[in-house]
């Protein structure tokens, strides 16, 4: 199984959205193959992209949510709001959330535990800055937010785990990583995670991010370590996005 995801961030409206996902589900008609296709548009669009999405086989997605379930927290959203939208899967612990909005390390594992136990999938996010790993610190990095991620998780159901292995200097930089690191990532965060929480490293998913486009995509989804990618910028262009859903689709089909 290969996965896709796109994280819309804040650049898209509700009708765009709407557009982009009809244009996701063009791209996999006539398709026999389905990647694990999640759409992460903003929280005000999620439920016209749900309708859009109704009897298909891509899922709905949200861009982070709040660890409690109800209460006096003006803004937040919570996991049992999410799943009333249909929501089955949560990005958490984006690095924009974690340098512009402060979010912590403590923060993003109440999060990420509040996601599974509430049943939903959490698309955890990872990476080193640039100077983490110019200091040869990428490894220690993703080994602190995971410990920290998943210390204590508890999933419910049929709740998993993702990782995306999102290197900070790689994000909307036009400048990736090499498949070869990434998949040397890969390997570290999948060790880990069987020690860090056994119970979710049967069905654990780890995906790349960072300046993935319709050119490279291909590059790491062949990679047997990486199971597959997260993508920011270019999941807002239609052409762009239905290229990497290509690259996913003659991945698996040559894998068979
Ligand atoms: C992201 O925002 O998670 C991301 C990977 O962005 P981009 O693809 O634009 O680098």
């Amino acid at each position: 199984m290969k996965t896709v995801i796109a994280n819309w961030k804040m650049n898209v409206g509700t009708r765009e959205s709407v557009a982009l996902a009809r244009g996701v589900l063009l791209a996999l008609r006539g398709r026999s193959c389905f990647p694990e296709t999640v759409l992460c548009p903003p929280f005000p669009a999620l439920s016209e992209v749900r309708k859009v999405l109704a009897r298909s086989h891509a899922s709905l997605g949200a861009q982070d949510l709040f660890w409690e379930d109800a209460g006096a927290f003006t803004g937040e959203v919570s996991p049992r709001m999410l799943l009333e939208h249909g929501v089955t899967h949560a990005i958490i612990g984006h690095s924009e959330r974690r340098q512009h909005l402060g979010e912590t390390d403590e923060m993003v594992g109440k999060k990420t535990r509040a996601a599974l136990e509430a049943g939903l999938n959490a698309i955890l996010c990872v990476g080193e800055t640039a100077a983490e790993r110019d200091a040869g610190a990428q490894e220690a990095v993703v080994e602190r937010q995971l410990r920290a991620a998943l210390t204590g998780a508890r999933p419910k159901g049929q709740a998993r785990l993702l990782v995306a292995y999102e290197p900070v200097w790689a994000i909307g930089t036009g400048r990736s990583a090499s498949p070869a690191d990434a998949a040397a990532m890969h390997a570290h965060v999948r060790s880990l995670v069987a020690k860090l929480a056994p119970a979710l490293s049967s069905r654990l998913s780890v995906l790349y991010g960072g300046s993935v486009d319709g050119k490279n995509a291909h590059s790491f989804l062949r990679e047997k370590e990486v199971d597959g990618v997260l993508v920011g910028g270019a999941s807002v262009k239609h052409t762009e996005f239905a290229e990497i859903l290509s690259a996913a689709c003659d991945v698996i089909e040559a894998q068979g």
